[in-house]
């Protein structure tokens, strides 16, 4: 075969992935609230010979063969799932959070039932029932609403859509949402209406993983999540669910909605799921809480107001409508400030999607880096300082030159992790 390093083989490729090491290493702080850094050991498994082969369908019951390593690894994957979240089964196979939903829906529903999710710009994702993706177009998706006082999900509002609309599946999960989920509430919730419970932990699975987050089970029938986000793991998805549901769970993935499982993400996963349950995860998991509270304390001393006042979990919502700025804007001026975040909706936000009134922060990707309370404290300051002022060129390179000192002290990957 044709071997070659790839700087020789390809080096317009190759020097794309160099410029990004040093953009990740070095040009700014990585504030969206979905990304992290996955450690050498799961790049190294990703990067490896587990992708030459076909295992279609599942361990020891396999289309081709050849697969006792495949199996072996998969077997992993699932059973430190469920060990991690107390789950009945786990399947590993999804590609992603969008497959994960879609093969989780249609494990339970068929097209053209009631689900019930949030709204969209209260939290949810696209994959809970917006128009331009498969579940708005395939379900008959109705929605329930953040309380316009707490700006939290009550019991009050959750129930009087259950009541109203009657769904199959009730979907809770976010991803902007600062609050604990209360899934005691969601189920009760159910039960009255004799829907399904469904969760999806995308955002939060690095917090439940190490119980930093109440955990969705035995309140939910069926949880789903990404393996990229807080849990610091290759990119993907997965499925969790209690024995009753797990066979309709398989075969919703596979034959239903995938083929080949991408069986270098599932290694990249399992050696996910050995370090989230590892002590050093767990302090890694109470380091982000602790990080988002600092933040919320620094934007907060810069008079900025946040959804539900502040956060419990890995992120803080910024509501931008007494300010100067749209979301967009702040999201622009902050990237010049080499600090990147999104610009989210807040809730009953006047301003279209694409423009908000508001920004999503999240501290996941700064806590692996190794940041701590007092940095974030003053990160929080200094995205209060742009946000306030925000066509002074001056407050942005002031701010622009601490990011650089925050990224020098804090270096992300030694060279001999992340060779090429
Ligand atoms: C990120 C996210 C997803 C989708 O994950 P992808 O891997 O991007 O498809 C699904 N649900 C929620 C709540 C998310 O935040």
């Amino acid at each position: 075969m044709n071997h070659k390093d790839l700087s020789e083989a390809d080096p317009e490729v190759y020097e794309a992935l160099k410029n990004e090491i040093d953009r990740q290493e070095s040009e700014s702080l990585e504030m969206i609230a979905s990304e992290n850094f996955v450690p050498r050991q799961i790049l190294q498994a990703q990067g490896s010979v587990l992708t030459n082969k076909y295992a279609e369908g599942y361990p020891g019951k396999r289309y081709y063969a050849g697969c006792e390593y495949h199996d072996k690894v998969e077997n992993l994957a699932r059973e430190r799932a469920c060990e991690i979240f107390d789950a009945d089964h786990a399947n590993v196979q999804p590609h992603s959070g969008s497959q994960a939903n879609f093969a989780a829906y249609f494990s339970q529903l068929d097209a053209g039932d009631k689900i019930l999710g949030p709204v969209l710009s209260h939290g949810g994702h696209l994959t809970h029932g917006h128009g331009v993706n498969f579940s708005g177009d395939l379900f008959d998706f109705a929605t329930y609403g953040l309380n316009r006082e707490t700006e939290r999900f009550e019991k009050e509002d959750v129930m009087e859509a259950a009541k109203e609309h009657n769904p199959d599946l009730i979907v809770c999960g976010y991803s902007a949402y600062p609050r604990e989920i209360d899934f005691e509430m969601f189920r009760e919730v159910a039960d009255e209406v004799d829907a399904l419970l469904m969760c999806d932990i995308a955002h939060i699975s690095g917090l439940v993983a190490t119980g930093e987050h109440p955990s969705p089970f035995p309140q939910c029938d069926i949880v789903t999540t990404t393996t990229h986000k807080s849990i610091r793991g290759a990119r993907g998805g997965m499925i969790l669910c209690k024995q009753e549901y797990a066979d309709d769970v398989d075969s919703a993935v596979f034959p239903y909605s995938q083929g080949g499982p991408l069986m270098h993400q599932i290694a990249g996963k399992a050696v996910c799921f050995k370090e989230a349950q590892k002590e050093s995860f767990k302090d890694y998991t109470q380091q982000i809480k602790k990080n988002t509270k600092a933040l919320a304390e620094g934007l907060r001393d810069k008079g900025l107001r946040m959804v539900s006042g502040g956060t419990d979990n890995h992120l803080v919502l910024v509501d931008l409508q007494d300010e100067d700025v749209t979301g967009k804007e702040a999201e622009k001026a902050l990237e010049d400030s080499n600090i990147v975040v999104n610009k989210n909706s807040v809730p009953y936000d006047p301003e279209p999607p694409t423009v908000t009134s508001g920004i999503r922060i999240g501290t996941p990707a700064l806590t692996t880096r190794g940041l701590e309370e007092e940095e974030l404290r003053s990160i929080g300051e200094m995205i209060g300082e742009v946000v306030k002022n925000p066509d002074d060129e001056e407050v942005r390179s002031e701010v622009r030159e601490k990011v650089s000192g925050l990224l020098d002290e804090f270096p992300l990957y030694e060279d001999s992790e992340v060779d090429l």
